[in-house]
């Protein structure tokens, strides 16, 4: 399966570095604060946020001198002022599938991966909020990249911007309202452990639930850890987003190996957590991803012991084919223990679908990121 390979850059953004402050990725009150110290009176300054607001993330409009209703002179004001910048798409791959994945450099020239993978009835866009990752979790191709820094929260809006930039998902003004969105869902399951960098996500998250903007439904918006659990229960407070746990073993000893922030926060802890986690219910349950390891944690004794540790969480349980990447310890469960582990978790009353890989001819398949960032500082190291 060959897949289309765009090495062409597809946006032409400022230089993310430019000395101006970037109004992309501010809070409504950040950008209120800004456009005050760059001058525009206190008491229109509400105002002005909602027109910028409106054309930069309802419209995609990225260039001060389009904001045709605000004065000529004011546009000069923030062009002298501000930028727009979102990252800078570097290449984008196309699968076989239809999954389509970006390499976007940040300032710094660092690199992260963006994944989109369109389905009959949604469209699901993975965002990354690290370079590398803060952990090391041993089935996980980010997992082999050290943390190199946390993304901004321009950095983390600017993906869902690029994407749509890409797809052409901007309303064009005057053509009649599209219902269907290409991007219906957004999950925080690319590269890094967003909960070790909070504020930005939080923040990140905040401008893409905006009703006046982007305007996604904080359900369709899911937040990915590892399990660092003193950040769990702000994730409901603080951003109100869904929650999907790393959980992939049912003891101690075998999670300790393949996500070993196990070792600071085991499993009883972090169970306690999820149960007290607020909202939940059966129309808010948590996901628990469980990636299907050949003869590590796929055993019929395992899916036993998952349904006991799930007993009284509303949940469901995402069983996720390993897919393999260049120097992975391990190898993917066979189709008959993965179809085996899924019945008996069904059949104690979750919900168990199998994911499809997606996107594999060109890693894009979940547990396959990495940016050459690490190489490039290998080899910047050696020279
Ligand atoms: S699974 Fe997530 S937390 Fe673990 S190494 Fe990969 S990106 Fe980091």
């Amino acid at each position: 399966m060959s897949a289309a390979i765009t090495q062409d850059v597809l946006t032409v953004p400022r230089k993310l570095s430019d000395s101006l402050p970037n109004l992309v990725g501010m809070t409504r009150a950040q950008m209120r604060a800004a456009l005050i110290a760059a001058g525009t009176p206190e008491k229109q300054a509400k105002m002005r946020v909602g027109q910028v607001w409106q054309w930069v993330y309802h419209w995609g409009v990225r260039d001060f001198d389009a904001m045709t209703n605000l004065a000529k002179d004011y546009r000069a004001l923030l062009a002298a002022n501000f930028t727009l910048a979102v990252p800078q798409v570097v290449t984008r791959q196309i699968s076989a599938d239809g999954t389509r994945k970006y390499l976007v450099r940040i300032d710094g020239g660092h690199e992260v991966e963006v994944v989109y993978i369109p389905e009959e009835d949604r469209g699901t866009l993975c965002i990354s909020s690290q370079v590398g990752c803060t952990l090391t979790c041993s089935f996980c191709h980010t997992g082999t990249q050290k943390l190199v820094r946390n993304l901004t929260a321009a950095e983390i809006v600017g993906q869902v911007m690029l994407a749509r930039d890409d797809l052409g998902e901007w309303p064009t003004p005057g053509a009649p309202r599209v219902e269907t969105r290409l991007i219906s869902n957004i999950v925080l399951m690319g590269m890094g452990e967003p909960l070790y960098n909070f504020e930005n996500v939080r923040d990140a998250m905040h401008v893409v639930m905006d009703n006046e903007g982007i305007a996604l439904g904080r359900r369709r918006i899911t937040l990915s850890t590892s399990g660092v659990v003193p950040e769990i229960a702000r994730t409901a407070t603080e951003i109100g987003c869904l929650l999907a746990v790393s959980f992939h073993a049912t003891t101690d000893e075998v999670r300790d190996q393949l996500v070993p922030i196990n070792k600071k926060w085991n499993i009883e802890t972090l169970l306690a957590a999820l149960r007290d986690y607020p909202g939940l219910s059966n129309s808010e349950r948590i996901t628990f991803e469980y990636v299907m390891l050949q003869g590590v944690n796929d055993t019929k004794e395992d899916a036993y012991r998952l349904v006991e540790l799930l007993r009284g969480i509303p949940a469901k349980v995402n069983l996720i084919p390993f897919n393999e990447w260049p120097g992975a310890p391990y190898k993917r469960s066979s189709g008959n223990r993965i179809h085996a582990f899924a019945d008996i978790i069904y059949n104690a009353g979750y919900a168990s679908p199998i994911r499809t890989p997606r996107g594999e001819d060109i890693m894009a398949a979940c547990g396959q990121l990495k940016s050459a960032t690490e190489k490039q500082r290998k080899s910047a190291r050696v020279n």
